[in-house]
């Protein structure tokens, strides 16, 4: 239902998703298999959410076959270096109760701690291992992508990075799509910043959907991969209803118009936390 997008490693991954940070571990099994129910095909998951059992139970009510969801989940900061990192991902397979995930990725570079090229050994290993199909990166910046590059020769299938209007990062983007790397959007809302926006909200108009519908559209067609959160059935009808409308080139320049590179969350050059 939701587009395909090419990765460099050969593989496919759907391009809409739903992500459950934040999701209460009560709650996530039923939030997953909801979604699931709806045609979500893409769930995205971390260690540090502390809901990945439910990830996993959610996928199996679902009763799709496993090779029709694209799981991901992702190594926490304090479990940086190779060694703790295949512990890591070990770990989280046994919580999701699967032989494998479809994408493994590194939470956040962590400068400062200097582990993330052995921890990118690590997944490199587990990919050999078939543990991980595919293997990526979460709120790498250009230096840390180009030392993980120029050391191992592997280049990370996707970035998944804070991306949301006031926040377009197209310097970024520009190198993603020079090494073919999937850009993956999270926050892709803003916190309901850009809601009242005159670009959105001229296209909202125009097209009968909603702020966050429009902004969900703006994010497909920059060719980003998206992964919005909601536990509302209806919330999680609503942000997969993006294919029956599309933005002009002209409404595209001005939602361009309303980067100012300002974040929702940490600065990835900065942040450590354990
Ligand atoms: P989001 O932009 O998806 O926004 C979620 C908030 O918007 C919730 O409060 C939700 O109730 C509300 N919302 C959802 N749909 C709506 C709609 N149609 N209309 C109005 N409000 C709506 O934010 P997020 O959860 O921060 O990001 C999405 C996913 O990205 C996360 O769940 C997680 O999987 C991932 N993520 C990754 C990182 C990272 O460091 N890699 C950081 C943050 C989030």
């Amino acid at each position: 239902m939701t587009p395909m997008l090419p990765l460099n490693d050969g593989r496919q991954m759907p391009q809409l998703g739903f992500g459950l940070w934040q999701v209460p571990a009560a709650i996530t099994a039923e939030t997953t298999a909801t979604a699931l129910r709806l045609g979500y095909r893409l769930v995205d998951g971390a260690a540090i959410y502390g809901n990945e059992e439910g990830q996993g139970e959610g996928i199996r009510r679902s009763g799709l076959p496993r090779d029709e969801v694209f799981v991901t989940t992702k190594v926490w900061n304090s479990e940086q270096g190779f060694d703790k990192a295949i512990r890591a991902a070990e770990a989280s397979l046994k919580r999701l109760g699967l032989t494998h995930v479809d994408l493994l990725l590194i939470h956040w570079p962590c400068p400062a701690q200097d582990l993330y090229l052995d921890t990118w050994r690590a997944l490199i290993r587990l990919r050999d291992e078939g543990k991980a199909l595919s293997i990526g990166v979460s709120n790498f910046q250009e230096p840390h992508l180009e030392r993980i590059i120029g050391e191992t020769g592997v280049t990370p299938v996707l970035n998944q990075v804070e991306i949301n209007p006031r926040l377009q990062q197209p310097a970024l983007r520009a190198f993603h799509a020079a090494h073919r790397i999937v850009t993956q959007s999270w926050t892709p809302l803003g916190q309901g910043r850009s809601f009242d926006a005159a670009p959105v909200q001229a296209v909202a108009r125009r097209t009968g959907k909603s702020p966050a519908q429009v902004i969900l559209r703006w994010h497909l067609q920059i060719g980003a991969s998206v992964i919005p959160r909601s536990t509302r059935e209806a919330g999680l009808r609503e942000n997969l209803d993006l294919f029956d409308f599309a933005l002009t080139d002209a409404e595209m320049a001005a939602m361009a118009s309303l980067d100012e590179g300002a974040r929702c969350g940490p600065d990835p050059a900065r942040f450590e936390m354990m």
